[in-house]
């Protein structure tokens, strides 16, 4: 940028919009806030799923006229490599991915396990069916668990922590790593929502005991529904693997794992079909790719509003880390955040209350503790009878929900669209702070 250029622009991000500057919108028409996963489907998922259909051979563990199921194992290899962890095992869903992580820790009736108040419903659901109690901590302004609000609720019977990192952000793992080995917990990372980013140089799900990773439809990489579990730890993988194909092992995973160590015992199927193992592995390929773009989009609207007086984003533990996939900008009060939105949309630049996960204490269902069966040990137990959930006990994650606006980058936003993006709040969040 030479200096008059920079001239302007700096007085144009400064001075007060004039009043035909404040009536004309930004955009013409509204931005599409468009999503992750399929944008990035191609030739490469296509010859894929071509050839599972051409040489008819759709379940990954048996083959069919000398053809051997390749798709699922491969992608399972490549998937540990790049994450950075021993093994990794392929499932049906993220939600299976981590019933799969409470049998690999053999957590179930009378077992705690602490979990944030702001998440998707399985991590809540895979506690409770697993027949273990779900004792839920504040969020901070990661949108993640807040490390000051996890150890007074440790109790004897508390066995893991499910670090959750929402919306690309990676959660303070220092911190909750530490608190988990003073008090000799179990640490599951759910990177559902974070496939492929870091914290620290490190990938998401390599830290803790357990990864779970969901390739739904709005996830980093999808084959529609799909999920992944990874652990380093040969035992706690061989225990998710025998509860994802009904309590057996087979190869590969016993050629893995070398020599097996347990009887089999009650399982599920939770196996995933080469037909997602193919569209997985031509997504895995591309991950990078599709991260770095991301991070560049990202990085573009992050420092077009480095300079706006006073304003500031979420909590980044790692900014390096981050995935790019939203900008949240924070305000001090619901009324300022809940103006901003409305001038956004007046400018057709999307922006949105935190979504994509649910405030679980307050969902019916777990305030009113009604799992399936009347007698489910999850509520009988008198911790499970004393407990309360519900608006009270996590007034917290309410109000740090209610103070930030989600801006989302979409994967095929051109420069235009971004810098149309910064251009929309420079003029919205002066004017939100006068509601
Ligand atoms: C999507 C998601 C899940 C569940 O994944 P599914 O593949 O939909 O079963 C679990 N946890 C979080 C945080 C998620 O966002």
């Amino acid at each position: 940028m030479n200096r008059r250029n920079f001239v302007a622009a700096t007085a144009a991000a400064t001075a007060a919009p004039t009043q035909a500057q404040q009536a004309t919108p930004v955009r013409e028409k509204p931005l599409r806030g468009d999503n992750w996963g399929p944008l990035h489907y191609d030739a490469a998922e296509k010859a894929q799923v071509d050839e599972v259909v051409d040489t008819g051979v759709p379940f990954r563990f048996s083959g069919r006229r000398g053809v051997m199921p390749v798709k699922v194992a491969t992608y399972e290899k490549e998937f540990a490599a790049k994450i950075g962890a021993r093994y990794a095992l392929a499932v049906s869903s993220g939600t299976a991915a981590l019933e799969c992580a409470m049998a690999a820790l053999q957590i179930g009736p009378g077992d705690e396990v602490i979990l944030p108040a702001w998440t998707w419903h399985s991590d809540c659901t895979a506690i409770v069916r697993a027949g273990a109690l779900p004792v839920f901590a504040e969020i901070d302004e990661t949108f993640n668990l807040d490390p000051s609000d996890i150890e007074h609720r440790i109790t004897p019977n508390t066995k893991a922590i499910i670090a959750v990192h929402l919306q690309g952000n990676p959660a303070h793992l220092d911190p909750i790593l530490a608190i988990a080995r003073k008090h000799k917990l179990r640490v599951i990372e759910d990177c559902s929502q974070a496939v492929g980013a870091s914290y620290k140089g490190r990938r998401l799900g390599s830290m803790g005991d357990l990864g779970t990773y969901s390739h739904q439809e709005s996830k980093t990489i999808t084959s529609g529904e799909g999920g992944t579990i990874v652990s380093s730890d040969p035992e706690l993988f061989e225990r998710a693997v025998r509860f994802h194909d009904v309590g057996s092992i087979r190869a590969p995973h016993s050629e893995m794992l070398g020599a097996t160590k347990l009887s089999p015992f009650v399982g599920t199927n939770f196996r995933m079909s080469e037909f997602a193992g193919g569209v997985m592995l031509a997504q895995l390929r591309k991950l990078d790719s599709i991260i770095a773009n991301a991070r560049a989009n990202a990085a573009r609207v992050y420092e077009g509003l480095s300079q706006v007086p006073g304003l500031r984003f979420r909590n980044r533990p790692d900014p390096a880390g981050e995935l790019g996939s939203l900008v949240f900008v924070r305000f001090d009060s619901k009324a300022q955040r809940d103006r901003f939105l409305d001038l956004m949309r007046a400018e057709n630049v999307p922006a949105n209350p935190p979504a994509g996960s649910v405030v679980l204490p307050i969902q019916s269902y777990i305030e009113n503790k009604i799992a399936t069966h009347p007698a489910w040990p999850t509520w009988t137990s008198p911790r499970g009878r004393a407990i309360q959930y519900g608006a009270a006990s996590c007034p917290r994650t309410i109000d740090v929900l209610s103070r930030f606006a989600g801006i989302p980058i979409g994967p095929k936003y051109t420069r235009q669209d971004l810098d149309d993006i910064v251009a929309a709040v420079r003029k919205a969040y002066p004017a939100a702070l006068k509601a």
